[in-house]
């Protein structure tokens, strides 16, 4: 990816933007779960931006310490009142069944459907997300305002859903790039109707590889749309043998709401990656946060186990846990907001530039300075002086742009003229140079 090719992408990133909310409000409706037709539904829809290739891992594979789950899948489920209304239906909100619950059809008491109610009494309003996935229950999600109301009597209760054997779905798009090194980018496909967690993630990465198609990349890039936790268990576990590409990667989540970036670092803390996102964030004017590693939270637990510990971040926006309406019907289409979607956008298009980018150079005229003056260069001398004293193969470009507070792209621009002008030369064989050598 040069200059112009991020500019070209950066000029399109209003059309992007509305890829991306429309793609978002067309998967918004479906009811995903870790497997089940919910996922393959999204899958068809995805086709239509990416020729995502689809794996099905059958029910009962052992992958790592865990068992690929028996299928999921359901076509309805209400309540109906002692008074024969129907006051809760899965066909306004999927949010309302405890994803993964067995089916259930039969009368019973108010008493005894309590324990299988819940709701968030500090949000009366909204309606909370549950799952079972790995333990057999069923049960339903409300309001707490409409569980206050629920009068004395027998309740009529079905859950038309399935759980059988069948197969876990992710799915996988691969660009070729001039390297076979690897930066993967993660999502996961497994949420109902929720928006910031995470159809955010989805439409961005669909939206990412769709435009990095065009663009001559020198890594070679892997997307995947995986199932949370079972889903990043069994990819790393169907692909050991080629986990050692992997170069960098990124989890995509929490990217369409109003707050700021939010980084959350790799387990090892200080890789390239590490790195090119908060280089990126430093330059791009706008508050962020920096998070250290923590063994919670999304796929990165699996990436950054210390088994693999791959240089795996995350870069969000509020992160998962702490925005209000995390994990409950409030976490819908108007929450995630297009500007906001396209923002998250243009900061990972940033950091691919920068990671495509990074070089270590040579100064070819390292004793004293070379005379600038009769070169007749354009760039300010200050940059130019910049990168020729740390072009000794200790630095990368990266490490000039931090250390010198010159935006990475100006270090770009820079560095092109420097090669031109015959002052500096890549070091291609810089494994023993880098800092991070390990990936
Ligand atoms: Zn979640």
């Amino acid at each position: 990816m040069n200059l112009e090719e991020k500019e070209r992408i950066f000029s399109n990133l209003s059309m992007t933007g509305t890829e991306m909310f429309q793609l978002m409000n067309d998967l918004f409706p479906i009811c995903r779960s870790i497997t089940g037709n919910g996922v393959r539904k999204s899958f068809e829809l995805i086709k239509n931006y990416l020729d995502v290739e689809l794996f099905e891992v059958a029910s009962g594979t052992k992958v790592n310490d865990w068992t690929i789950p028996k299928e999921w899948n359901i076509t309805d489920a209400y309540v109906i009142d002692p008074d024969g209304n129907k006051i809760i239906d899965f066909k306004s909100s999927n949010l309302h069944v405890v994803n993964y619950s067995i089916p259930v059809k039969k009368k019973l008491s108010l008493e005894e459907l309590k324990p299988h109610l819940h709701s968030i009494p500090e949000q009366p309003e909204l309606i909370p997300y549950k799952t079972s996935y790995y333990k057999e229950d069923w049960g339903f999600c409300l309001s707490h305002n409409q569980l206050l109301n629920l009068k004395d009597g027998d309740y009529e209760v079905c859950i038309d859903s399935s759980l059988e054997n069948g197969a876990l779905t992710y799915g996988e798009y691969f660009i070729q790039g001039i390297t076979d090194q690897e930066i993967i980018l993660s999502c996961y496909i497994c949420h109902p109707s929720l928006c910031n967690d995470n159809l955010s993630g989805v439409v961005i990465t669909t939206l990412l590889a769709k435009i990095l198609c065009n663009v001559n990349c020198h890594y070679s890039y892997r997307f995947l749309f995986i199932p949370e936790t079972i889903g990043a268990i069994t990819w790393l576990h169907q692909n050991k043998q080629n986990l050692e590409k992997i170069k960098h990667g990124l989890v995509v989540t929490c990217a369409g709401d109003s707050g700021i970036l939010t980084y959350k670092k790799t387990r090892h803390g200080n890789t390239e990656i590490d790195k090119a996102v908060q280089n990126t964030l430093r330059f791009s004017g706008n508050d962020y946060s920096i998070e250290e590693f923590f063994p919670w939270g999304s796929d990165e637990r699996q990436f950054c186990s210390p088994g693999y510990n791959l240089p795996f971040g995350s870069l969000m926006r509020t992160r998962y846990g702490k925005y209000n309406v995390y994990h409950t019907s409030g976490d819908n289409t108007d929450f995630v907001k297009k500007p906001f979607l396209i923002d998250t956008f243009s900061k990972y298009i940033s950091v691919l530039f920068t990671l495509e980018n990074n070089r270590f150079y040579k100064n070819l005229y390292p004793d004293g300075e070379p005379q600038l003056k009769k070169r007749n260069l354009l760039n300010p001398i200050y940059t130019l002086l910049w990168i020729l004293n740390f072009s000794d193969g200790e630095n990368s470009l990266l490490d000039i742009s931090d250390k010198s507070n010159i935006p990475f792209e100006e270090i770009i621009t820079a560095t092109n003229e420097l090669i031109q002008a015959k002052l500096l030369e890549e070091i291609t064989d810089v494994g023993n140079k880098k800092p991070d050598k390990k990936f």
